[in-house]
């Protein structure tokens, strides 16, 4: 099997097993972090517009909640699978260890296409997936947020539904049971953009280490959605210059550069970049080839793969997507020198910030924009100052063993002092 559909969870596993190796985890902490503590299923049915009813399978993996509730994503997406949202539940686990904040990890979704479905199917769908979720998810328990195919009205749907499924004294309680809300309804500045934004304060500190002028750099970027236009955005505030993107529909490319923000209105327009007039048209696949300084992916799993990793030109690749390179591509990027900056500390933007909205919520306040990415850019540069560190410590190359290894240390301590019940 060629590895651009290499199993997700099979990938996730090694990249455990690797970090577990490096910090002698026992065998008892390893067995049970291998695996999420629950997989939910469920299958439930929704009314369609011309009347009939269809089933849909939403999922829940809740990994771990040792540091605190389960946190994570709901993908919608007709792809979505068992295997997937195991690997992306573990993912979460490790990026909130890293970070250090109060978060276990947890990743959910549905198996559809959100586009073939009208505003009012959507509604339906996902307020009737929240209601049978049921008490499986609650705001200390288990706390959804976006991701690809969901936003922000998902998550208003999401909390609004949870919230009238509750008793009248609590309902104001409740609205941290979700992330990623509208402003309006009690998101926190900052979090439409927060993965991005986080995306760049970690390439800003790599730039640091090792001496490259991020302000005159060139980057390709795969998935212009929320995680890649808001990077690209911020990238090119930066000084920064997108020469090409691809996405599901097609792609483009200039030499010159791409305007971030022009090409983000020319896609929540057309739904593409596809098309895009001040650009020219160029092949997905030569995305990866295409002479840059950083390449970006920010789409879908297994795409830097062993038939593209050969060809890659940039000096770094930097995660911004869940699991976008495979195994046999790591070895081939690392074995020809290129970085990589790894997707449990370069995205985690989103958990951080989704974590400022909860203590927001629960406090009833307002932090400002200023106020989030003050303290967005602490946090992950402390966890990139401790990948730093232990990649010193142990005198390892690799920033995704050194991050796994931040990670697990802090799970070990944890579970170490607290035991294994009863
Ligand atoms: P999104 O739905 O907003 O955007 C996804 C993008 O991927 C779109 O541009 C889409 O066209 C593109 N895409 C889809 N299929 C593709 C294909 N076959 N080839 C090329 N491009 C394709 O999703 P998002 O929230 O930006 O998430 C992107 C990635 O970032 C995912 O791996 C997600 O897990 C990860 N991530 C997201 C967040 C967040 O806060 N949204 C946080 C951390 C990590």
């Amino acid at each position: 099997m060629s590895d651009e559909h290499a199993s997700l969870f099979a990938t996730a596993t090694a990249q455990f097993n690797r970090g577990a190796d490096l910090v002698g985890l026992s065998d008892d902490l390893r067995c049970i972090m291998s695996q999420p503590k629950n997989e939910i299923i469920v299958n439930f049915p929704v009314l369609m517009d011309d009347g009939t009813y269809r089933v849909f399978r939403g999922y829940r993996i809740q990994h771990n909640n040792l540091l605190g509730p389960f946190k994570g994503g709901m993908r919608f997406s007709p792809l979505v699978n068992l295997d997937e949202v195991k690997a992306l539940a573990s993912w979460m686990t490790w990026k909130s260890a890293l970070c250090d904040i109060p978060f276990g990890g947890a990743k959910g979704g549905i198996t559809f296409n959100p586009w073939d479905h009208s505003p009012g199917e959507l509604e339906r769908i996902v307020r009737r997936f929240t209601h049978s979720l049921s008490t499986n998810i609650g705001p200390d328990h288990d706390i959804p947020a976006p991701d690809m195919g969901s936003n922000a009205q998902s998550m208003v749907w999401m909390m609004d539904t949870y919230a009238n499924s509750t008793g009248a004294s609590e309902r104001q309680n409740v609205k941290r049971i979700v992330t990623g809300k509208t402003l309006e309804t009690g998101g926190s500045p900052g979090r439409e953009k927060a993965t991005g934004q986080g995306v760049v304060f970690c390439l800003q500190h790599w730039a640091d280490e090792v001496g490259f002028d991020l302000s005159s750099a060139t980057v390709a970027i795969q998935g212009w959605g929320n995680v890649g236009s808001a990077t690209g955005r911020i990238l090119q505030v930066h000084g920064a210059k997108v020469l090409a993107v691809s996405d599901h529909a097609g792609a483009i490319g200039d030499s010159e550069g791409i305007d971030a923000f022009e090409l983000t209105d020319w896609v929540q327009e057309h739904g593409s970049v596809k098309g895009y007039p001040k650009a020219d048209a160029i092949d997905p696949a030569d995305l990866w080839s295409t002479d840059v300084d950083i390449l970006i992916p920010a789409a879908l799993e297994n795409q830097v793969t062993s038939e593209n990793a050969g060809s890659i030109k940039a000096q770094v690749v930097v995660e911004a997507a869940n699991g976008p390179t495979t195994l046999e591509a790591e070895t081939i990027l690392t074995e020809r020198g290129i970085d990589i900056l790894p997707d449990i500390l370069v995205n985690a933007g989103g958990v951080v910030v989704s974590y400022f909205e909860w203590l927001q919520n629960r406090s009833a306040q307002r932090w400002d924009i200023d106020d989030v990415d003050f303290k967005l850019r602490e946090i992950l540069w402390s966890a990139s100052d401790a990948v730093v560190a232990v990649r010193q410590e142990l005198g390892i190359a690799s920033r995704r063993d050194a991050a796994y290894a931040v990670a697990l240390r802090r799970l070990e301590q944890v579970y170490q002092q607290r035991g294994i019940f009863p």
